[in-house]
């Protein structure tokens, strides 16, 4: 029997596909991270150059793994020895044929939000990739656009900044204290309210906490 969290997720996922569809993005929901990598690896044709940004949900679910273990021209930038090579792979990145990500957070209605301290993953998501896949929990979705911009500033983009050991103001208190400071994650803002062309990006929700 469905606990009730994974009732809750089934039933919102279920009217949140609906509206990313509507939206033009493809769309599944995924009951487990396991579920979800099967999905994704549906989606990348063997052969395919696939690169992605710093995303945890794509590390934890297994994702990223899976690729290197198969037959995929990986591009990824935890290999780069130095920021230099780094740097490299990430421009590399925006010409691959798939680019993977998760998301700071998404609205009930199916804006998706996303903070970037260099842009490197804004740009893909943008417009670099024919396709893109996302991968996101449940945990990240926020009852309107507001609320899933505050999520993004006041949560995800201090753990993040945390993670990368950033000197901001938020690794210090471990809340957002809108600075400009010289290695802030939170340089550009972006909301996708549409996917143009059709079906370019691709939503994987997944019914588990991932990611934060
Ligand atoms: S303090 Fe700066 S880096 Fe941290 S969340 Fe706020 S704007 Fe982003």
């Amino acid at each position: 029997m469905s606990t009730p969290l994974e009732t809750r997720n089934e039933l919102l996922a279920k009217t949140l596909v609906s509206k990313l569809e509507r939206r033009h993005f493809e769309a599944y929901y995924c009951s487990t991270a396991e579920e979800a990598v099967k999905k994704a690896m549906s989606l990348i044709p063997e052969g395919s150059s696939v690169a992605w940004g710093g995303s945890v949900t794509i590390r934890e679910s297994g994702l990223t793994q899976a690729l290197h273990d198969g037959n995929y021209e990986v591009i990824d930038r935890d290999l780069a020895k130095t920021p230099e090579e780094r740097d490299e792979l990430h421009h590399k990145g925006l010409l691959a044929d798939f680019f993977l990500s998760s998301v700071n957070a998404i609205s009930e209605d199916g804006v998706l939000v996303n903070i970037d301290g260099i842009g490197n993953r804004l740009a893909a998501l943008c417009f670099g990739p024919k396709n893109v896949i996302i991968l996101c929990g449940m945990n990240k979705v926020a009852q309107d656009v507001d609320a899933a911009v505050k999520r993004a500033r006041s949560y995800a983009a201090p753990v993040n900044s945390m993670r990368f050991m950033g000197k901001t103001p938020c690794a210090s208190t471990g809340t957002c204290h809108n600075c400009v400071s010289e290695e802030c994650i939170c340089n550009q803002v972006l909301l996708t309210r549409n996917c143009r062309p059709a079906g370019r990006i691709k939503i994987i929700l997944i019914g588990e906490e991932i990611g934060f």
